[in-house]
This record gives C-alpha cells, sequence and structure tokens, in this order.
C-alpha cells in the first residue's frame, strides 16, 4: 500500500512517443500566413534548429531521446506518481486517485522537459541565444534554467502586467542569467509600433510571441524556443505520459480517467498521448482535458486555421480558436490565457477522443484549497483546473475507478493570486458569445480543399 510510486532511473524511458502516426484523422499542414500555401522547412529554419524541424514534420513513433538530455533529466526525473488517499478520504469517493507531480523538476513545472530538448538542439547546431516569451513567467524560467545547463544566452519579453505585476519568476529568470525585457519593448519592431500607438500598453502573449519570433528572425546566432502549442513541444512532454505508463504498472493499476489542464495543450498531451494506441485498440480510457470559462477555447472556440500572434507572424495553425485578437480576462491562471491550442490536442478533440470541459476560477481555486489541505502541496492556478476535473469526476462516478491527474506546476509563486482567493476578491468569468464571433472575424479565411 504504498502512495508514492517511484521510477528508478534506470527505468526512465529513452524515447518521446510521436502520437502523430497514431492520429486518427491526419494533421493538415501549417500554412504560410500569407501565401495560405503549408510552409517549408525552410521558412521555419530561420527560427527553428533542423532537429526542431525535423520532429514537427515527423511520423515516427518514437523518438530517441538525446543522451545530454537525459543527462539533464536525471537531475529530476523520473517524477513520482503519487496515491492522493488523503484527498480521496477528504471528498469521501470510492475512486483511486493518483497525481503525477511535475512540480518538482527546477522550475516548478512541467515545461524543463522541452526547454531542455530545445536548448540542447539548438546548442548543436551552433545557435548562441534562444528568444522567448512569457506570460507569467514558467517558460521563461524552464528556458532559462535549460540555456544555463547548455552555455546559450537567453532573451525573455515578458508581458508587460506580469513583469510589474508578479516579479519573482522575473527575478529568479535574471538569476539564471538571462536578459528580460516588458513586452511591448523598444527592442523589436512590433514592440516600437505598439509603443508609438498606446505607451501604456500591458501587452499579451500573442504580442510577445511577436517580438521573440521577431529578434530570432533578424539575428542570425539566435532562435526562438515556443514553450506550448507544437507538435515538437508536445512529443518532448511524453516522456510524463511514458514514466506515469510504467508507474501504474508497477503499482498494478489501469487508468479510466486521465486528466489535465489545457493552456497551450503541451502537459495533456504529454500525459494522454502514449495512451492512444491502448485507447484506440478498445480500452476504455476517458481523457478530460479542463480549461478555464474565461478562456474556453476548446469547449466554445471554433476548430479552424488562425494565426499563432497578434503580428500575424507565425504561420497558420489548424486548431480551436478564440482569435488571435482575443483578450482574456485577468484570471490568475496565466498559462491558460492562450487563444489557440495545440494542433494534437485539438485533432483529439474534434474526432471526440478528448473530452473537453471548462470551470470557472473561483472553484478551481477551492479545489485546489481541498487539495493543500489533505495532501499539503500548493498547486499552480493552472493545475488546479485538473484538481477540480478529478475531484468532479471522484465525486460523481464514486465507483471504484482510477482517476489519474497531472500535477503541471506548484503555487508557491502565485501566493498573490491565493491571497486574492482568500481575500473573497476572485471573480468569475464567462467569455461572451459576442466577443468570439467578433475576434473571429479575423480570422484568415483558408480554402481547405
Ligand atoms: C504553462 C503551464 C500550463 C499550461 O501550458 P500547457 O502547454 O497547456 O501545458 C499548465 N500548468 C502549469 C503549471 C504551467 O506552467
Amino acid at each position: 500500500m504504498e502512495n508514492r510510486i517511484y521510477l528508478p532511473e534506470s527505468d526512465m524511458p529513452k524515447a518521446w512517443y510521436n502520437p502523430m502516426p497514431d492520429l486518427p484523422t491526419p494533421l493538415p499542414p501549417p500554412l504560410d500566413p500569407q501565401t495560405k500555401q503549408p510552409v517549408s522547412p525552410d521558412q521555419l529554419a530561420v527560427i527553428f534548429p533542423q532537429a526542431v524541424i525535423e520532429q514537427e514534420m515527423s511520423s515516427e513513433r518514437y523518438i530517441p531521446i538525446p543522451e545530454p538530455v537525459l543527462d539533464i533529466y536525471r537531475q529530476f526525473r523520473p517524477s513520482p506518481l503519487v496515491r492522493a488517499r488523503k484527498l480521496e478520504k477528504a471528498i469521501g469517493t470510492s475512486c483511486k486517485i493518483y497525481y503525477k507531480n511535475e512540480s518538482l523538476s527546477p522550475a516548478g513545472s512541467h515545461k524543463p522537459n522541452t526547454a531542455i530538448a530545445q536548448a540542447y538542439y539548438n546548442k548543436v547546431e551552433g545557435v548562441k541565444r534562444l528568444s522567448t516569451e512569457t506570460g507569467a513567467g514558467q517558460w521563461g524560467t524552464a528556458l532559462s534554467y535549460a540555456c544555463k545547463m547548455f552555455g546559450l544566452d537567453c532573451t525573455v519579453y515578458m508581458v508587460k502586467v506580469s513583469y510589474n505585476q508578479k516579479p519573482y519568476r522575473r527575478i529568479l529568470i535574471n538569476s539564471y542569467g538571462s536578459t528580460v525585457y516588458p513586452s511591448p519593448s523598444e527592442h523589436t519592431k512590433t514592440g516600437q509600433a505598439i509603443l508609438a500607438q498606446d505607451p501604456d500598453c500591458g501587452g499579451s502573449l500573442g504580442l510577445a510571441i511577436s517580438e521573440a519570433v521577431e529578434d530570432a528572425a533578424t539575428h542570425d546566432d539566435t532562435k526562438y524556443a515556443l514553450g506550448s502549442v507544437l507538435n515538437h513541444v508536445c512529443i518532448h512532454q511524453t516522456i510524463v505520459g511514458l514514466e506515469t505508463q510504467k508507474q501504474l504498472e508497477m503499482a498494478g493499476e489501469k487508468p479510466d480517467y486521465l486528466i489535465g489542464c489545457v493552456g497551450g495543450g503541451s502537459n495533456f498531451a504529454g500525459l494522454v498521448s502514449p495512451f492512444l494506441p491502448q485507447k484506440l485498440a478498445g480500452e476504455n480510457i476517458t481523457f478530460i482535458g479542463a480549461e478555464p470559462k474565461a478562456c474556453p477555447t476548446l469547449t466554445r472556440g471554433q476548430f479552424r486555421y488562425d494565426y499563432g500572434d497578434v503580428a500575424k507572424l507565425t504561420p497558420l495553425l489548424k486548431m480551436h480558436t478564440l482569435g488571435s485578437s482575443f483578450m482574456p480576462a485577468p484570471i490568475h491562471a496565466g498559462g491558460l490565457r492562450y487563444h489557440g491550442d495545440s494542433p494534437i490536442v485539438c485533432n483529439l478533440v474534434a474526432n471526440n477522443i478528448v473530452e473537453p470541459r471548462a470551470y470557472y476560477q473561483v472553484e478551481c481555486f477551492e479545489a485546489a484549497q481541498l487539495f493543500l489541505n489533505s495532501e499539503g502541496f500548493l498547486p499552480a492556478p493552472e493545475t488546479s483546473h485538473a484538481i477540480k476535473a478529478a475531484i468532479d469526476v471522484a465525486q460523481t462516478k464514486n465507483d471504484g475507478s482510477t482517476i489519474v491527474f497531472l500535477y503541471s506546476g506548484h503555487g508557491l509563486l502565485d501566493l498573490a493570486s491565493y491571497d486574492a482567493f482568500l481575500q473573497g476578491d476572485l471573480k468569475n468569468f464567462d467569455y461572451p458569445e459576442e466577443h468570439i464571433s467578433e475576434a473571429l472575424k479575423d480570422c484568415p479565411v483558408v480554402d481547405e480543399n
């Protein structure tokens, strides 16, 4: 009756799983935002290293993890799978609840799993510096750590409101030796143009992406790294699901429910996609993706091609989207406020393989509080969506099912959000239907035949 299931380091998976060959319908290609034709690998080479581009388009089911990446993974992996007995007791369920704890990494989330891989591939190809965006700072932290491990410089464009309101992750990023600019910044043409119009602009994730991409595209020694959404990111995150499979086997369990929160979709895809072949072979596993009602991409967005950023620089992706000009309500789960989602996750939703659910932030913080007061750990506000969904299933089913959710990160640098919750200052937001239809008018018109 052990609570924590530790996989020996020697049993850590040595290849990532690529869901591409197993998807029920093929992924439509990314398109050039101007010509609306499929982007060529050459176009992507301006901002990404070759190895990453190959993975983005790969149809190999297993991709070997390079030894130098495994070497850094071993600083904190394999991560434990934990039976949440005290949470089960607190909610009085007969279901078994397990969580895969990705909060024990140096950055405190799952994000280093891809940051380390991306930093490595760039290093091998002679890149000197990576540029990226960050919202609340989790991705900036993960990439800064990874760049430090491989001796790369790192420039982080941080959404200006977060830069001002949430200094702690910025300080952590600086401590890893990276440069942080509040976005919009004077360091790019995109930033300059926005500041000329609106000097007080607080920025957005889409805008920070535009700046980071421009930085990489205009400097020969610099490439760009994205922390979510794209196929290669989801592939790197499958280390999470692959370890979970081995750990469930060690515990003699078969999962009935796999649950994760969805921002850009990478932690969720990393957990569920290794289980895809089993599910397609007829095993009864339910995949649940939990998102905020204030940013209801999977539950209310349209499934169509859209831009990835405000400046319309990135390739068009076919995904569920709320429109690239979407301005999210100021909810506290900063990592779940992106207008689009991973094409892999969207494909699974469109094929009814993933069930999306949306929750209000107050009910998620209540779930987080219950978790804190039973299991003892403080979850990230993003993670609280997965916890809410897991508790929901445990309460409504109460049939002995085995529920596994992904504990994507800790909330120790999100204490101001918990303070607002404890003071009763948190509001719930529904995203108005008019705003969705308004923002979607901006989507590109693409002939898909
Ligand atoms: C970034 C982040 C998320 C959301 O990103 P995904 O790509 O959807 O995984 C979720 N949880 C935590 C803790 C994060 O830092």
